[in-house]
């Protein structure tokens, strides 16, 4: 048995995991991190990078968007759910947040995520040069990872946590196993949990909130989350939160065929459900989220983007009118490629024919209904008045020319936020709210403080901002803790 011994223990380092390690370090105090991956950064090595609001990268392009307007959006969006002092004290260090991880060497360029989301995702520019772009963020987490190791935090890699001791109902420290398989038992007056929430751990869900989750939607499995800190924190005493899933749509399958599921997701054409109807005026098909909350409501919790041969020619020629961040403008003429590779490996949700009857067969959508649909929709497209949904009259497009393409839509989400109770404090919560001395949980595992039910897709880099910043806070919370400790 290996004994350790600092003044904060972090349960595993990623992304808000590091942010509140190289803080608290910042603050003068010792940090072990043990990670039972072998690289730092979690899923944040996927990603491009973390929201914030009047940051110099923001002023430098122009973007007027403010703290308070950034806020009351957020709070309007998650109804008023979210812990309203912590958002506003965590969009205002947002700022101050982009500045410390520059300091470090990270580059960045703001985006939006969509073109009716507001420009504050900070997307990281990756290290070597090139766009920024899906795991540019891994550069934003090296850049962390050695600043830790200057300020000399341990970071234990392929150790998981086991279990968190408690003496006197207090978590005073972690049992964990190195790679070597030795046991190691280390104490320490702050214990923070970041294992990045429950993943797609079904059982445990089920288990935990008895909550049965969907077949029609694709879970998005990241390797190593799946609910440990929340399992130990529990354990040790912490209460339960509500878990919010973050709803997205997009096509099935969709890290295998990328190029086609920009050609089909989140463009203002033509949407159907199984039943051949419109649910959804199709103009604010950007906002995915909004799409995936309207698809939850349909049957079989699916839908459909259909155009024609004339639309997409047209987008071939003049590129989409809603471009997000992953695909250019240019992204159809790479179309009859993405086609060939999707039928190549049998991709069974895109379908190409040269009727409707054609279309509905092979993709199980009520023929008669979607004929009448079409009929209606055509209409709307000729006159220039939607009168059944009043979708934007420049976004009706007809579908009249074969061949006729089509692609099932599902519902997509990442781990939920939440597992454990905090206070706005990052303190953890007993389940009857009382704080839990020296007891802190950051992350994915906490997240419900944030977002509430609901994660506020229209203010992009959402997760990493609260990851960050979040983990500076919980960090600065520590070290008054801690002073007031020694003081005592
Ligand atoms: C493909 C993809 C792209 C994304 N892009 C963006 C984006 O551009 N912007 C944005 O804001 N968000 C993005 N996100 C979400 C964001 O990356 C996550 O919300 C964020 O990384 C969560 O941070 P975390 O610290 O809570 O968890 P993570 O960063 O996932 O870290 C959790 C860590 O816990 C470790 N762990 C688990 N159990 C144990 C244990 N028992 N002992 C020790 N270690 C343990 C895991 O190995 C992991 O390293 C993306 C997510 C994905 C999957």
């Amino acid at each position: 048995m290996i004994r350790m011994e600092s003044d904060v223990i972090i349960v595993a380092l990623g992304l808000s995991g590091m942010a509140t390690a190289v803080a608290a370090a910042e603050q003068g105090l010792s940090v072990i991190g043990f990670e039972k991956s072998d690289v730092t950064g979690g899923q944040a090595n996927m990603g491009m990078g973390p929201f914030a609001v009047e940051s110099r990268v923001q002023r430098a392009a122009q973007v007027s968007l403010t703290l308070d307007e950034a806020y009351r959006k957020h709070m309007e969006i998650t109804d008023y759910q979210a812990d309203a002092q912590f958002v506003y004290k965590y969009y205002k260090k947002s700022a101050d947040t982009i500045d410390w991880l520059m300091d470090m060497g990270v580059r960045f360029e703001v985006q939006r995520y969509f073109p009716h989301s507001e420009c504050t995702a900070h997307n990281v520019l990756p290290e070597g040069g090139g766009p920024t772009g899906p795991r540019a963020a891994s550069t934003m987490v090296k850049r962390l990872t050695e600043r830790a190791e200057e300020l000399g935090v341990q970071m234990m890699l392929q150790c998981p946590v086991k279990k968190i001791l408690v003496e006197d109902g207090r978590p005073v420290g972690v049992l964990a196993v190195n790679a070597e398989g030795e046991e190691i038992e280390a104490y320490a007056d702050a214990i923070v949990v970041a294992t990045g929430g429950l993943g797609t751990n079904h059982a445990m869900i089920k288990e935990a909130y008895n909550m049965e989750l969907s077949p029609n939607v694709q879970y998005r499995p990241i390797v190593g989350i799946n609910g440990e800190g929340a399992k130990m924190a529990w354990e040790a005493g912490a209460g339960k939160s509500p878990l919010a899933f973050e709803w997205t749509c997009g096509i099935s399958d969709n890290f295998n065929h990328m190029e086609l599921e920009g050609a089909f997701r989140a463009k203002p054409d033509l949407l159907v459900n199984l039943n051949g109807e419109r649910f959804i005026n199709e103009d604010v098909a950007d906002h995915v989220d909004w799409v995936a909350r309207a698809i939850l409501k349909q049957p079989q919790q699916v839908a459909f983007m259909i155009m024609d041969q004339a639309r997409l020619d047209y987008l071939k020629k003049y590129g989409p009118e809603y471009v997000d961040q992953v695909h250019g403008v240019d992204m159809y003429n790479r179309f009859e490629e993405s086609v060939r590779r999707a039928q190549e490996a049998n991709y069974p949700d895109l379908h190409i024919a040269d009727s409707i009857e054609e279309l509905c067969e092979k993709s199980g959508i009520n023929c008669e209904n979607l004929k009448k649909t079409l009929a209606e929709y055509n209409h709307a497209c000729a006159t220039g008045r939607d009168d059944v949904l009043g979708k934007d009259p420049k976004y009706l497009f007809p579908v009249s020319t074969p061949k006729y393409y089509c692609c099932k839509i599902v519902l997509q989400t990442n781990s939920p936020s939440g597992g454990i109770m905090v206070n706005r404090n990052l303190e953890v919560l007993d389940p009857n709210g009382k704080v839990i001395p020296g007891f802190y949980a950051v992350g994915m595992d906490a997240a419900v403080i944030a977002f509430g039910g609901r994660y506020p897709m229209c203010l992009p880099g959402g997760n990493m901002g609260f990851c960050l910043n979040g983990g500076r806070i919980c960090a600065e919370n520590i070290a008054s803790y801690l002073d007031a400790l020694d003081n005592q």
